[in-house]
C-alpha cells in the first residue's frame, strides 16, 4: 500500500530529502488515516497489522501510536499495548493524546491502577483525563470512584456531567442520588437544556427512583417511544401501574405510535392493577400481529393468571408452538395461583427437562403449597438437584401452611448447615404458626429472627406484628395489646392494606377505616346489613385478626367491617345494577375474618367474588373459596 521506499530509488540524490520529507509525511497521514478508517469500522486488528507493518520506521507518529493502543484496549491486548506504552519517548509520554489513550487502554484492559498512575503523573490534565479516567471506573464497576473523580472537578463538560449522571443511575444509592440531584439542580440553564445531559439525567432519576424528578425531566424531554417506555417501566417498578395507563393516554395524544416493548409494559401495569374489565380494555388496543410474538404471549399469560383468569393464560398458552422456559413457568405460575395445583403439576411434568429453570421449581413448589398437596411437593422437591434458597423457602412455606413445623425447621437447619440464613424462610414458618395460634413456637422464632436479622426493620415488625397477632389469638391479651403499643410508640410503620376495585370503568381505592369516598355514608350502611347477616349467618368476628390497638369507641366487629376490602365490597353491593362478578385486588394478605366472612356473604348474596391478595387469588362462590383455606 505504502511503497516510499521503491518511490524513493527514481529520484535524483540533489531532490532525494525534500522529496522524501514530502512522501514520508504523506505517508505518515496516510497511515493515521487507514488506521483510524479500521478503528471506525471496528476493525481493529486490520488496524493493528497495519502498525506492526510500519512500527520499525520512523514514520511511526504519536497519532499512529493511539490509534494502535485504542485497537490494543478494544481487543483486549495487554501485552502489546504495554510494549507500546514501554517504547514512548518523554515527548510522547507528555503528550495529552497519549496519555489519554494509555488510560483509556488500561482501563478497557481492566488495569485500573495503571490507568490511574499515568492520570496521576500527567502534570497538565485536561477534561479528557478525567472523563477517560471516570469512563474506566464505570467501565470496571467502579462508578463510585468516578463520583469522587467527577467531584475534584471545576466546571465540568457536557461529557463529564453526563459520566456522573450516568455514574449515579449506576450505584443507585441514596447517597449517589442525593449527589447527582445536587448537581443538576446547581448546574447552568443551558446546562439543563443540553439534550444530552438530560437524557442522562432523567436516566438517572429513573434507576434510582427517584419518580417525581424524573416526571419533571420527562415532560422537559422531547418526547419519543423509548423515553416512554423508560417512564412506564419506572411505575411498573414502583407499583405504581395506574400513571403507567395514564401516560399511555398521553402518548396516545401526543401522536406518537406504541411499539411492542410500551404493549408489554401496559400489560404488565394490567396484571398489577389485576381488574379483568382494565385489561379487556387494553388488549382490545393491542395490534392483531402482536398476538404471535412469543414475549406479548407470556406477558399475557402473566397477566391472566394474575387477574384471575386462567382460562384466557391457557387459549393462549395453546395457541404457542414452542413455549420457551419462561412461557411454560408463566403458565405454571397462573395455575397455582389460582389454586389449580394439579394442573401446574401436570404441565411441569409436561415440560421437556432441559427447559425446566430454577423459577420454575419455585412455582411448582409454590403452585403445590397454595393447594395444600404436600406429598406432591416433597416428591418434586427430592428430584431437584440444585436447590437454592428460594427452592427451600417454597418447600418450607408449603409444610408450614399445613402446620408441618417439625419437618420445616429440619428443612431450615439442612439449609443452614451450608448456607447463610434467610429471612423469608422464618416468615413463612411464622405465619403458618400464626394460623395455628402456637404462642410458644411464635416466641422461639421471633426471637431466633431477631438474633440473626436484626438489620432488618421493616421485616422485624411484620415478625413482631404476627407475634402480636399469634398472641392475641391465644387469649394473651395483655402481652399483646402491651406489644401493640410498644410497636406504635416505636412509630415503626406497618404497611397500610389497600383494596381496590373498578366500577363504569373507575378504579376506587379504599384503606382500613376509610372514609374518604363521596358515598362513604352509602358504603357503611351496607356494611351494617353485611354485619346482620354475617351475625344472622352464624359468623363469628376473629379479634385475633385485629392488628392494633383498640380505641374507647370501636367495636371488634367494628374494625373488621372496615377491613380495606370489605369497605371494596360494599361498594360493589351499593352499585346499580349489582356487578355479577365482584373483583378485589389487595397489597396485603386476606385476614381470616375477612376470608371467613366474605367466603359467606358469597353465599348469603349468592355472587361470585374474586379477591387477590399479596399471596394468591381467592374465588369464593357458594360460600366455599378456591384456595380451600389454604391462604
Ligand atoms: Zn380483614
Ligand atoms: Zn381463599
Amino acid at each position: 500500500m505504502f511503497t516510499v521506499s521503491l518511490i524513493i530509488c527514481h529520484h535524483t540524490k540533489s531532490t532525494h530529502f525534500n522529496i522524501l520529507r514530502t512522501i514520508t509525511s504523506s505517508a505518515k497521514m496516510n497511515i493515521e488515516f487507514e488506521m483510524k478508517k479500521f478503528n471506525d469500522k471496528r476493525q481493529f486488528t486490520k488496524a493493528l497489522d497495519l502498525y506492526d507493518k510500519y512500527k520499525h520506521q520512523s514514520i511511526i507518529t504519536d497519532r499512529i501510536l493511539v490509534h494502535a493502543l485504542n485497537a490494543c484496549g478494544q481487543l483486549g491486548y495487554v501485552e502489546r499495548g504495554e510494549i507500546i506504552h514501554k517504547k514512548l519517548s518523554n515527548d510522547s509520554l507528555n503528550n495529552i493524546y497519549i496519555q489519554t489513550s494509555l488510560i483509556q487502554f488500561y482501563m478497557r484492559c481492566g488495569r485500573v491502577n495503571d490507568a490511574q498512575c499515568i492520570f496521576n503523573e500527567s502534570t497538565s490534565k485536561t477534561m479528557v483525563h478525567y472523563g477517560s479516567l471516570m469512563k474506566g471506573f464505570k467501565m470496571n464497576g467502579m462508578p463510585e470512584k468516578a463520583i469522587d473523580l467527577f467531584s475534584k472537578v471545576t466546571n465540568p463538560n457536557e461529557i463529564l456531567l453526563c459520566l456522573l449522571f450516568s455514574s449515579c443511575a449506576q450505584v443507585q444509592t441514596k447517597k449517589a442520588l442525593e449527589f447527582g440531584r445536587k448537581v443538576w439542580f446547581q448546574m447552568p440553564l443551558i446546562n439543563r437544556k443540553n439534550k444530552h445531559i438530560l437524557v442522562a439525567t432523567f436516566d438517572m432519576f429513573i434507576k434510582c427512583g427517584d419518580i417525581s424528578n424524573a416526571e419533571k425531566l420527562f415532560d422537559m424531554l422531547e418526547h419519543v417511544v423509548i423515553d416512554y417506555g423508560q417512564m412506564m417501566k419506572c411505575y411498573n417498578d414502583h407499583r405504581l401501574p395506574m400513571r403507567t395507563i395514564d401516560l399511555y393516554k398521553k402518548m396516545k395524544k401526543e401522536g406518537i405510535q406504541p411499539d411492542k416493548i410500551i404493549f408489554v409494559l401496559l400489560i404488565d401495569a394490567c396484571a398489577q392493577i389485576g381488574i379483568e374489565s382494565r385489561c379487556r380494555t387494553i388488549v382490545k388496543q393491542i395490534p392483531s400481529s402482536m398476538f404471535n410474538d412469543l414475549q406479548f404471549q407470556t406477558a399475557l399469560i402473566h397477566m391472566w393468571g394474575k387477574v384471575g383468569f386462567v382460562k384466557e393464560a391457557e387459549q393462549i398458552f395453546k395457541q404457542i408452538d414452542q413455549p420457551d422456559p419462561v412461557a411454560y413457568t408463566a403458565m405454571i405460575n397462573s395455575y397455582g395461583l389460582n389454586g389449580l395445583g394439579y394442573k401446574a403439576i401436570e404441565l411441569y411434568y409436561r415440560m421437556p427437562v432441559e427447559m425446566i429453570v430454577e423459577k420454575t421449581h419455585v412455582c411448582v413448589l409454590n403452585a403445590c403449597s397454595h393447594s395444600g398437596l404436600v406429598d406432591e411437593a416433597r416428591f418434586i422437591f427430592s428430584t431437584i438437584s440444585m436447590k437454592n434458597k428460594w427452592v427451600y423457602t417454597a418447600m418450607v412455606d408449603c409444610l408450614s401452611r399445613l402446620s408441618l413445623f417439625d419437618e420445616a425447621k429440619e428443612l431450615i437447619e439442612e439449609f443452614e448447615r451450608h448456607q447463610s440464613p434467610c429471612l423469608p424462610m422464618y416468615m413463612s414458618l411464622l405465619s403458618g404458626v400464626r394460623n395455628q395460634k402456637d404462642v410458644s413456637l411464635a416466641r422461639q422464632i421471633t426471637q431466633r429472627i431477631q438474633k440473626l436479622f436484626h438489620a432488618m426493620d421493616k421485616d422485624l415488625i411484620s415478625a413482631s406484628v404476627l407475634l402480636t397477632n399469634v398472641l392475641a389469638a391465644s387469649g394473651n391479651l395483655d402481652e399483646a395489646s402491651q406489644m401493640r403499643w410498644n410497636l406504635s410508640r416505636s412509630g415503626a410503620k406497618k404497611q397500610m392494606g389497600l383494596s381496590w376495585t373498578e366500577i363504569n370503568d373507575k378504579l376506587v381505592q379504599f384503606r382500613a377505616q376509610d372514609r374518604s369516598h363521596p358515598r362513604t355514608k352509602e358504603i357503611y350502611e351496607e356494611l351494617d346489613r353485611i354485619e346482620s347477616e354475617l351475625i344472622e349467618h352464624g359468623h363469628k368476628f376473629d379479634s385475633s385478626w385485629i392488628t392494633r390497638p383498640m380505641m374507647p369507641d370501636e367495636t371488634v366487629a367494628s374494625i373488621l367491617n372496615s377491613h380495606s376490602e370489605r369497605l371494596a365490597l360494599a361498594y360493589n353491593f351499593i352499585q346499580r345494577p349489582i356487578p355479577s362478578r365482584i373483583q378485589i385486588v389487595q397489597n396485603l394478605r386476606i385476614c381470616g375474618d375477612c376470608h371467613n366472612a366474605i367466603k359467606l356473604i358469597s353465599q348469603i348474596r349468592n355472587c361470585q367474588i374474586i379477591v387477590r391478595d399479596a399471596n394468591r387469588i381467592h374465588h369464593f362462590a357458594d360460600g366455599k373459596c378456591s384456595c380451600n383455606d389454604h391462604f
